[in-house]
């Protein structure tokens, strides 16, 4: 009988130390972090699909039936998820990381959100360590008994980081100061550019403010004719209507776009984290030196 008991824990044992954490983020560029960091100790999900808008995202039932039973949720904060408060309450007692927690924070400079952080920390290596960190310890925390794991995950990741936007970084340093520019629709590279040594000017500080009004298209053209811009850039996941215009209006080539708040799907063209670090840093440098 002790016998038959123990054969039956033994044979138990392994299958539920098998069995992965669910983990759920906010949304894509998170859910590929933690993906690095947890290997095949945990299950990632997003709440939000390739491509989707996210500051403003609207969850839906589905989305919270989705989560109920993660283990973790992963969060951005730093005003990035303007829905998130209302759907942690709605899905009760789970633990939830604010994965940005020690970023130096980038004041957005002008609009409704004047003087709060940019909650883009994502886009600059710094700070992209310090979220590969908190992922580690809020993975650690819930699951200890595979620490040692996401440590050692957590350090090869962060050096793939590292090693992305190094070559991008040389190849910036090469480009005249005053060409140095990096025009966008919203304003999401504040970090990214204090990164690369970039000056940055946008058409709409965040995606949740009125975009692409025409004193913002105004005003950008101004801009790019006073400073010579060569070049102007948009987003994946929002209308490049009023960048085109500004190219258009002032004859400087449109540059494609970037991607930050959204990877894309499998088969596109950024479908990791360092991915859309490195598509989108060769964009800029591509647009910048006028290699076409
Ligand atoms: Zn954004």
């Amino acid at each position: 009988m002790f016998r038959v008991v123990l054969a039956s824990l033994l044979l138990a044992t392994p299958a539920a130390a098998q069995d992965p954490l669910k983990v759920v983020t906010t949304f894509t560029v998170i859910a590929d972090m933690a993906r690095n960091v947890a290997g095949d100790a945990a299950e990632v999900v997003s709440v939000t699909r390739p491509g989707a808008e996210i500051h403003g995202y609207s969850p839906t039932p589905g989305d919270l039936r989705g989560a109920i039973d993660a283990d973790l949720i992963l969060w951005n904060g730093l005003n990035l998820e303007l829905w998130f408060a209302q759907f942690l309450e709605n899905l009760g007692d789970i633990p939830a990381a604010t994965i940005s927690d020690g970023v130096e924070p980038i004041p957005i400079a002008e609009g409704a959100y004047e003087g709060r952080a940019n909650p883009h920390a994502w886009m600059g290596a710094d700070a992209a360590m310090v979220y590969v960190d908190n992922i580690r310890d809020a993975l650690s925390e819930v699951d200890p008994s595979n620490a040692e794991t996401y440590a050692a995950n957590a350090e090869a990741y962060k050096a793939k980081i590292a090693a992305t936007l190094e070559p991008i970084r040389a190849e910036l340093a090469a480009i005249p100061e005053e060409r140095r520019w990096l025009v966008t629709c919203e304003g999401a590279f504040s970090y990214l550019a204090r990164d690369l040594g970039l000056r940055e000017m946008f058409l709409w500080p965040m995606n949740t403010d009125a975009v692409g009004t025409p004193q913002q298209v105004r005003r950008v053209i101004d801009g790019v004719r006073d400073h010579d811009i060569p070049v102007v850039f948009c987003e994946s996941t929002v209308n490049t209507d009023p960048a085109r215009q500004v190219a258009r209006e002032t004859g400087a080539a449109y540059g494609g776009e970037l991607y930050v708040d959204s990877l894309s799907e499998a088969d596109g063209p950024v479908p990791t984290y360092l991915d859309l670090l490195r598509v989108t840093s060769e964009t800029v440098a591509r647009g910048l030196t006028g290699a076409r």
